[in-house]
């Protein structure tokens, strides 16, 4: 009986325990409004602490079953999500929406697929292409550089089925608005989700908050400036960033928007004086003061002023 009893004890407290990462704490669902739950991940690179769990995975409450947005980077931190989602709601996952290419946000595909064979993967038609063509493999080896070997194990599953803009699903009673109305923003396979029943938009990486954005040569900054106006345009009251906090439009896409405008403003204004990139800098990094705390800053805004002063360039030709 006594060992029952501490067993039962053993049970309960490892219910009750959310799941956490040593040195960063614990994280759980966070319910946002009546249908959607996410779980705000770290906001650093990745690293050998937080093994690759960087994102912000979220699921809608559906009718009969779970809809999963961005199940993370691995196959671990997805085994760790679907437990956590399992405290919650004991209803299957139906669907899974991998919201662009970059391994943080799908490669934790593999541990859903394994419990729920049957569900249905979502994704950009780009996104599908760049995974078919060895995406996730490049990215399980830079994140295994990057966490030490963290990532051993991951396979990459591929969505099969493709969405774009203006499509509208109908999954588990939900309507699902997909928004991409750009060739290219954060990466060249973005897409937004918006959950028309809750009004919640999820931007995939289009929205970052207290963290700020990497942008490739795949990347617009331009439209990335364009599409957080639209998404601030929509019958939206619950902003998902990739990153970051979620909230209202003031607290979760007005500041990375602030952020990118600023740049685009003093990086414009520098071109016309026939000043340098390395010139524009320090005004840029002046009149953004109040980012100094945000992560990734001080690596990025070099990178960003010269992203965006070649995109000015571009746009001169
Ligand atoms: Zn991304």
């Amino acid at each position: 009986m006594k060992k029952l009893i501490t067993l039962l004890a053993l049970v309960a407290s490892s219910m009750a325990q959310a799941w956490t990462i040593d040195g960063l704490g614990e994280f759980k669902f966070e319910k946002l409004n009546n249908q959607v739950y996410v779980m705000h991940g770290p906001l650093q690179n990745p690293n050998a602490i937080n093994r690759g769990f960087i994102n912000n995975p979220a699921f809608i409450d559906g009718d009969n079953g779970l809809i999963l947005v961005d199940p993370s980077g691995s196959k671990y931190i997805g085994e760790n999500v679907l437990a956590e989602i399992e405290k919650i709601s004991s209803k299957p996952i139906v669907a899974v929406i991998n919201t662009h290419a970059h391994g943080d946000h799908w490669l934790g595909n593999h541990a859903i697929k394994d419990k729920y064979p049957n569900a249905k993967f979502y994704a950009h038609m780009n996104m599908i292409k760049e995974a078919q063509y060895g995406e996730g493999d490049r990215w399980i080896e830079v994140f295994n550089e990057m966490t030490g070997g963290k990532l051993k194990g991951t396979v990459p599953i591929v969505p099969s089925y493709s969405i774009g803009d203006q499509d509208t699903l109908q999954i588990a009673g939900q309507t699902l608005h997909v928004h991409s109305p750009f060739p290219s923003s954060h990466s060249g396979s973005d897409i937004m989700v918006e959950h028309k029943n809750s009004k919640t938009l999820f931007t995939g990486d289009n929205g970052f908050n207290k963290r700020v954005g990497r942008f490739d040569s795949a990347s617009s900054m331009h439209n990335n400036i364009e599409i957080l106006k639209f998404a601030k345009s929509l019958d939206v009251e619950t902003f998902v960033p990739g990153h970051g906090q979620s909230g209202n439009a003031a607290s979760t896409i007005d500041p990375y928007l602030h952020y990118l405008s600023t740049i685009k403003q003093e990086v414009a204004k520098g071109y016309e004086d026939d000043l340098s990139d390395f010139e524009i800098k320090p005004i840029v990094v002046e009149k953004l003061k109040d980012y100094e705390d945000w992560s990734g800053f001080e690596d990025s805004i070099g990178r960003h002023v010269n992203k965006m002063f070649i995109e000015v360039e571009d746009r001169d030709m």
